[in-house]
């Protein structure tokens, strides 16, 4: 269920440039550092790449930020592609990496000496930072900075080759350092790091800086909208400084700012994430309580609901946080259409039906989606003398508003029919551990006003045909909303993961494979972790709560309704 797209800043953008001839079509790119996994933050720079080059049928590519030697690895460059693909983009064979193009910047660079744009620079990074100045106050000339071409040139050869050990050199352009944009201060161009890469091994021992790589790499692949976060704006001079100054032939990328996406109870931040896998804070890249994409998709999140989410938040200029309902919404109505709903009993109590016999069977017939009966088929549900019912659906001393199961008080079972508590058994503890009732086929009892009471409904499953299950039920990573990662054993939810390990799952799910999704009534939605061992009971995960139990008359009953759920 792909929504109506809302225009947004780009796309007039963009309409402007088609229609002044600027340019012929869209191409953009998304560019990703392999230097951790995707986040649903870049899945909305995904969606919104991809999103604009589909709707002006134009195309992206897929492009790996590869510059910085030291931090990348090719587990990260094969999770993002799965990633992007899992998204349902294509970049069909456009898939590039930035240090494809390491010939061609050199050879750039020395463009940029040559025509007096860059200078080598003698200045140690230490230097070069105290000449910078400050937001008040402008820089002070470098005192290499007059140096000639031939003398930067050679130096510059000499760079690559080796000579210099790291820190001692730089290629720096030649811009302003009065500039009241500090990024235009004479920003270095390639800096000496004697590290291997993880593509191209030892053969380079100078890198480019990414403000110089990041535009050059566009104009190489014919980028028209080159798409990034507003940290960016003020960058863009220097953006287009560089293909200015190497008279890049027209027409050239436009870079395009819009503010990144920050979601509560979570965190986007690759170096806080590292650090919760790192510690053994959570269980993995793809602990389904992290907002990366793996972990969304082990969770049980459609790669449909995934882009309905970030049409729905769209694009801004400003900076916002966006809270966690939308994302659980967006997954919410994408699921309401396409799974099955079953009955799965997590915290079960048992029930003994007193007025039928042991060998007692009921069979009802009743739909797998209720709403629209015919589309998903139906099951047959047994009632049989023992049942499981969720033990906080009956309560021995009944807080007010509590309109469930309790000892005098009727309840209906989903899809069948009346039980009303006549007795019940605890252990030591005061722990409920059985829940004697009578079976009818109407209720038997009255309201307050001596009206005929209208019994809430619960869920169940029968004891002996049920099988058993495990539930994961994920809750928010975060118990505050903005979390600032200083602290991070304070600031996580202690609660963030309950697991379920004696669930009871109703027979006509027993054989669900992993991927496969289910509402459990009443309880949320849920899907077979993929990672579920084989042989053993199915391990569900839930995906996200439901709102509002079942749709009309149920849908607010005490306590049933707004059940919180969480990344
Ligand atoms: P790093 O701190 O490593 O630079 P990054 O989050 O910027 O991390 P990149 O791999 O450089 O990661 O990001 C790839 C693309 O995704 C960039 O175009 C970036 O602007 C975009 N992106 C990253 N984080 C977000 C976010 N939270 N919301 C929207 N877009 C994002
Ligand atoms: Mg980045």
């Amino acid at each position: 269920m792909e929504e109506e797209r809302p225009n947004n800043f780009i796309r007039t953008f963009i309409d402007e440039d088609l229609a002044s001839g600027r340019y012929v079509g869209v191409a953009t790119r998304f560019p990703p550092e392999p230097n951790g996994y995707l986040h649903i933050g870049h899945a909305k720079s995904i969606c919104l790449n991809f999103g604009l080059a589909r709707d002006y049928s134009g195309h992206t590519n897929l492009r790996f930020d590869d510059t910085n030697p030291a931090k990348e690895e090719t587990e990260y460059v094969d999770s993002i592609q799965e990633d992007v693909r899992w998204l349902g983009f294509s970049w069909d064979d456009r898939l590039y990496y930035a240090s494809d193009y390491f010939g061609k910047l050199y050879e750039c660079a020395e463009r940029l000496i040559d025509t007096g744009w860059a200078y080598v620079c003698d200045l140690s990074p230490e230097e070069m930072r105290a000449h910078r100045g400050t937001l008040t106050e402008p820089g002070t000339d470098s005192p290499y900075r007059d140096r000639g071409a031939a003398e930067s040139l050679d130096l510059f050869r000499r760079m690559r080759a080796g000579e210099f050990p790291e820190g001692s050199r730089s290629l720096r352009a030649r811009i302003d350092m009065a500039s009241p944009n500090m990024n235009m201060r004479d920003p270095a161009v390639y800096r000496i790091k004697k590290a291997e890469h993880h593509r191209t091994g030892a053969e380079w021992c100078i890198y480019p800086m990414y403000d110089y790589a990041h535009c050059v790499s566009d104009a190489i692949e014919g980028i028209t909208h080159s798409i990034c976060t507003l940290e960016f704006e003020d960058h863009r001079p220097l953006y287009d400084w560089f293909l200015e100054k190497l008279d890049w032939p027209q027409p050239r990328p436009r870079q395009i700012e819009f503010a990144r996406l920050n979601l509560e109870y979570t965190m986007m931040s690759k170096r806080r994430l590292l650090q919760l896998v790192k510690e053994g804070l959570v269980e993995g890249w793809d602990d389904p309580r992290l907002p990366t994409i793996a972990a969304i998709r082990r969770r049980g999140f459609t790669p449909s609901s995934i882009r309905i989410f970030c049409e729905r938040i769209g694009v801004a200029k400003k900076d916002s946080w966006i809270e966690l309902e939308w994302l659980e919404k967006a997954a919410r109505d994408d699921l309401n259409q396409e799974v099955k709903r079953v009955m799965a009993v997590l915290d079960p109590v048992k029930v003994e039906l007193v007025n039928v016999p042991d060998d007692f069977r009921m069979t009802v017939e009743a739909p797998f989606f209720p709403d629209a009966p015919s589309r998903m088929g139906s099951r047959e549900l047994v009632l049989t003398r023992e049942l499981y019912i969720e033990r906080e659906d009956f309560m021995v001393s009944p807080v007010p508003g509590f309109r469930r199961l309790s000892p005098g008080r009727e309840a209906r079972l989903r899809w069948a029919t009346y039980v009303k508590c006549v007795s019940h058994e605890t252990d030591a503890e005061g722990r409920v551990t059985l829940v004697r009732c009578e079976l009818s086929d109407a209720p038997t009892t009255v309201d307050e006003k001596g009206r005929p009471a209208r019994p809430n409904i619960i869920h169940w499953v029968s004891a002996p045909l049920s099988v058993p299950c495990v539930a994961r039920v994920y809750d928010r990573l975060f118990k505050v909303p903005r979390p600032t990662g200083e602290d991070l054993a304070s600031e996580l939810n202690p609660a963030s993961l309950v697991v379920r390990d004696g669930a009871r799952l109703e027979p006509s799910a027993a054989g669900a494979r992993p991927w496969a999704r289910f509402q459990f009534e009443r309880l949320g939605y849920f899907m077979v972790d993929p990672k579920s061992p084989a042989g053993g009971p199915p391990v569900f995960n839930r995906i996200v709560a439901l709102k509002d139990g079942w749709k009309g008359g149920q849908a607010a009953q005490g306590g049933q309704g707004g059940r919180k759920g969480g990344m």
